[in-house]
């Protein structure tokens, strides 16, 4: 596998290559297409615009300024029954001039009236410019003449040599016939094309140099904070929790940071409940095994201590021990999510009656009352076993931290679709910033006075896990010192057959 910064400089690397070669073929090798086209539509346009002035008084001026401008040079003359009569002519460069002589002018006006009244001659080698009967030309010495005749030592003849055109148009007018011919040099001027490839040549190291070190930085900005997570992240996975993702730079790289930071944060606090359980667990066990084993020994070796209290205080004990083995198996089992739901329809009212009910030995020994009041019976579709638990659970904690009035009030709401049951004590209250933790596992509000209340922390995260498992509304809402209410909603069966008509059960 590639790495991002290969990766990221290839890219750039086959930009700056593709840019280059783009630039070369244009400026260099193209070069004579474009410059030929562009020459040639030029020249186009020089013939109609001296075509539509060839009556006017000044045309020798228009062909004048035609020819500078353009740098080409210009002929017209008039097709009479005796031959040629030279109207005008203008010659801005002394290559192909001799492409206007008089010799030529037949050919020309043939070849143009046979051919839509315009044609077009290439030129590729002025120097071997033959057509027609060109011996009696008078033209220019040719370059090789000139070599010819130089003694001495002649610029190589490497630079190829110039290439030109000969357009040529028949225009009519009052019933005469001009003939216009202009000529052209198709090629580029070499000095240009050297120029322009020297001129290239530093563009392309330029730009070599440069593509090079913005391929190196931009790599470097994409995959440095990427390799810096990375040796964080193996930190964090060698169980370093403190570790913090500071990363930046683009936002992709932002949001995992923030996302790692959550993650260590979470693995963190994960990882120090853990120990805190460890530490409640091991204190919650301890304190019933003590008890348990000193009863146990004072009955052995005390005689008359073989009482029924003494028995109770160690049946108590064993009881809480099994209530916290039984609330940690459960808790590990809706973790490792085997437990599933078992939906079942089933009378939430009566279940209620019998829960609140087995809460009258409460009465007699603390004078704690845990009372139901309903709206009416009522069917409900949901897994009856874990929502008892769930209900055993909040009442189990609302008479841990009951209040003054030593009440407990189970209250059954229902709904068009859901029944609410909620859970209502007068007691400690929670405070705000407690109430988003105390759904999280080992989570104890006063972790001081764990003795003093019998809990595990686990309660209301078995709470959380069954109703997030129904997929149902749940909450508290809870005001330090005034008490607390904890609700949640089950799903109610609608064509319910059973009996209408408010209630209220005081165990
Ligand atoms: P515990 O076994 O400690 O009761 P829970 O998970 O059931 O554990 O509850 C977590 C914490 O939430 C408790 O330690 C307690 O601080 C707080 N809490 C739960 N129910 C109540 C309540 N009815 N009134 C006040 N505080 C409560």
């Amino acid at each position: 596998m590639r790495s991002v910064r290969f990766k990221v400089s290839a890219i750039f690397v086959s930009i700056v290559s593709v840019m280059i070669i783009l630039l070369w073929l244009f400026q260099i090798v193209f070069l004579d297409d474009f410059y030929k086209v562009i020459k040639t539509n030029s020249v186009r346009s020089c013939a109609s615009s001296i075509a539509s002035n060839i009556d006017n008084k000044e045309l020798n001026t228009l062909v004048y300024e035609i020819a500078q401008r353009n740098f080409v040079n210009v002929r017209v003359v008039k097709h009479t029954k005796n031959g040629f009569e030279s109207v005008s002519i203008s010659e801005s460069t002394r290559s192909l001039e001799y492409c206007l002589a008089d010799e030529l002018l037949d050919k020309y006006y043939n070849d143009a009236l046979n051919n839509d009244g315009t044609n077009l001659i290439n030129i590729d080698n002025q120097d071997s410019f033959k057509f027609g009967n060109t011996d009696n030309i008078n033209s220019e010495k040719t370059s090789e003449d000139l070599q010819n005749a130089f003694i001495g030592q002649t610029p190589s003849d490497s630079i190829p040599k110039a290439k030109g055109i000969v357009f040529c148009r028949v225009e009519k007018f009052n019933n005469e016939e001009y003939l216009i011919l202009i000529t052209s040099v198709i090629s580029p001027v070499n000095s240009t094309i050297q120029t322009l490839s020297v001129q290239l040549l530093i563009i392309t190291l330029i730009f070599l140099i440069f593509g090079t070190f913005i391929a190196f930085l931009t790599s470097q900005t994409i995959s440095l904070p990427i390799e810096n997570i990375n040796d964080k992240a193996k930190m964090l996975a060698k169980g370093n929790f403190k570790v913090r993702f500071t990363e930046k730079g683009f936002r992709e790289i932002e949001e995992l940071s923030s996302t790692l930071n959550f993650a260590a944060e979470e693995l963190g606090k994960a990882d120090s409940l853990q120990n805190e359980l460890i530490a409640n667990v091991s204190h919650d066990l301890r304190t019933p095994l003590t008890m348990i084993s000193g009863y146990a020994e004072m009955m052995r070796d005390i005689p008359g201590e073989n009482t029924t209290e003494n028995i109770q205080v160690i049946v108590d004990e064993a009881n809480r021990l099994s209530r916290l083995v039984t609330d940690l198996l459960d808790i590990s089992k809706m973790q490792a999510s085997v437990s599933e739901l078992e939906y079942e329809q089933f009378n939430i009212t009566k279940e209620l009656t019998e829960i609140v009910q087995s809460y009258a030995s409460l009465s007699k020994q603390r004078g704690i009352t845990v009372n139901l009041e309903y709206d009416q019976e009522v069917l409900a579709d949901a897994d009856k076993t874990k929502i008892k638990q769930v209900i055993y659970n909040l009442i189990n904690n609302a008479v841990n931290y009951i209040g003054e009035d030593k009440t407990v009030l189970v209250k059954q709401t229902t709904k068009e679709k859901t029944v609410r049951i909620e859970i209502i004590d007068h007691g400690i209250g929670i405070s705000k910033e407690d109430i988003a933790n105390i759904w999280n596992r080992y989570y104890r509000v006063d972790k001081n006075h764990r003795t003093a209340i019998v809990g595990t922390g686990l309660g209301l995260s078995i709470v959380k896990s069954v109703l997030e498992l129904h997929k149902t509304e749940y909450g508290v809402e809870s005001e330090l010192g005034k008490g607390s209410n904890f609700y949640f909603e089950i799903e109610r069966v609608h064509n319910d057959h059973t009996e209408s008509g408010e209630g209220t059960v005081e165990e």
